[in-house]
């Protein structure tokens, strides 16, 4: 292998997740949002997972994650870019019968006129401004979209009409989401009366389908959820103590874990600075394991003098700083390590196990943001 770490997915418990939260939304359609190149999981490497799961309908962020999603997806699953697209890109995307959102009317004539010159109908999710004020089609807009549609119903087909909570999962935000919720069953109703439906209304993402069931309408956009990652605490909680809900053990696995192996193993004296400057001082005799991987391969700076990594079924500590492609553990208590020991990043081994949450923890990012940021050129296999 060329690569110094690599990830592996837990195709069992994908298939678990995904179980579990179709159940949770029955009969509204599940839709597997692999943005963020599927939250770090790799898009080639989950989709195939997924699908294998019983997952049909796909969505992404911009047309390049819609390029790769098109080169693995099965022919029959549906795709949907929720974000960027160029108007220059829109030819393409119309071609190959990719859904996507609409948050501006000129985003919609521009479409028009491609599937008009296509001849093919262009599939939209309108979005709609319900409060998060991102984006979004605002009410004093409708005029404009209610004609653009009624005038173009053969080049059209409405897929969607949706919006998008701004954080339902956290409690902070409970009144903001519910008057977005009625905010869009108001502006719904409004385009019902001007003869405008659609295929399907959606809104909820994991936290919102999770903690309030009245947001799952026909579709619900799982993200972080089918990775095995609770949105927050009180997502977790809200659940794990709903009398409805009832779990005893966490129903979400964790699909990714993140490995590499001891690179070289060094024996230092009392009294020694270990690695760059003079952050660590050895104050007994030391046995330390090098780690090939740093900050380039996304393990945070600021996990220096805090992370922890397994070997041979044990915790071992970071001593002194992450550098740009190594790090340094103190093996001292652990006899028998040799260059080569598999060493485990996120993920389990044996008895032990070190969480995203948990590393998220000690870098102060979200599980969501750890994850995203994982660098592409780590290699992903699935098992
Ligand atoms: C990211 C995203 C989701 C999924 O959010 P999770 O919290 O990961 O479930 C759903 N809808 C939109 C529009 C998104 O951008």
């Amino acid at each position: 292998m060329l690569s110094s770490s690599w990830i592996e997915l837990d195709a069992s418990a994908v298939a678990k997740n995904i179980r579990y939260l179709k159940k949770r939304i029955a009969p509204a359609q599940f839709v597997s949002v692999i943005k963020g190149n599927a939250y770090g999981h790799g898009i080639e490497q989950f989709v195939p997972l997924a699908e294998r799961a019983g997952v049909s309908c796909f969505a992404v962020y911009d047309a390049r994650e819609a390029h790769t999603a098109l080169q693995v997806k099965s022919e029959h699953s549906r795709l949907i870019i929720m974000g960027m697209l160029d108007e220059d890109q829109l030819e393409w995307i119309i071609g190959k019968g990719v859904e996507f959102y609409v948050f501006t009317p000129q985003r919609l004539a521009a479409a028009v006129e491609v599937a008009k010159k296509l001849k093919r109908k262009a599939l939209v999710h309108l979005e709609l401004e319900t409060g998060m004020h991102r984006t979004g089609i605002e009410e004093v807009e409708f005029p404009e979209v209610v004609d653009l549609i009624r005038k173009n119903r053969r080049h059209l087909c409405l897929k969607g009409i949706c919006t998008h909570y701004a954080g339902a999962e956290s409690v902070a935000n409970f009144l903001r989401i519910q008057n977005q919720y009625q905010a869009f069953l108001r502006l719904k109703k409004e385009l019902k009366k001007a003869g405008i439906v659609a295929e399907a209304y959606h809104s909820a993402c994991s936290a919102a389908a999770l903690i309030y069931p009245h947001t799952i309408m026909d579709m619900v956009r799982f993200g972080i959820a089918q990775y095995g990652f609770w949105p927050s605490m009180e997502t977790k909680m809200n659940n794990l103590l709903s009398p409805q809900v009832k779990f005893t053990r966490d129903p979400l696995k964790t699909v990714l874990s993140w490995k590499t192996h001891v690179m070289s193993v060094k024996a230092v004296a009392k009294g020694n600075f270990i690695n760059y400057g003079n952050s660590f001082l050895s104050t007994k005799p030391m046995k330390l394991a090098t780690i090939p991987v740093g900050y380039h391969q996304g393990y945070a700076k600021n996990l220096s003098h805090s992370g922890l990594v397994l070997l041979r079924g044990k915790r071992a500590p970071v001593v002194g700083s992450i550098n740009m492609n190594m790090f340094m553990v103190d093996v001292s208590h652990i006899h028998t390590v040799v260059p080569g020991d598999e060493v485990v990043l996120i993920g389990k081994q044996g008895e032990l196990s070190i969480s995203v949450a948990s590393f998220a923890e000690l870098t102060k990012t979200m599980n969501y943001e750890l994850l995203a940021r994982l660098p592409q050129q780590i290699p992903r296999v699935a098992n």
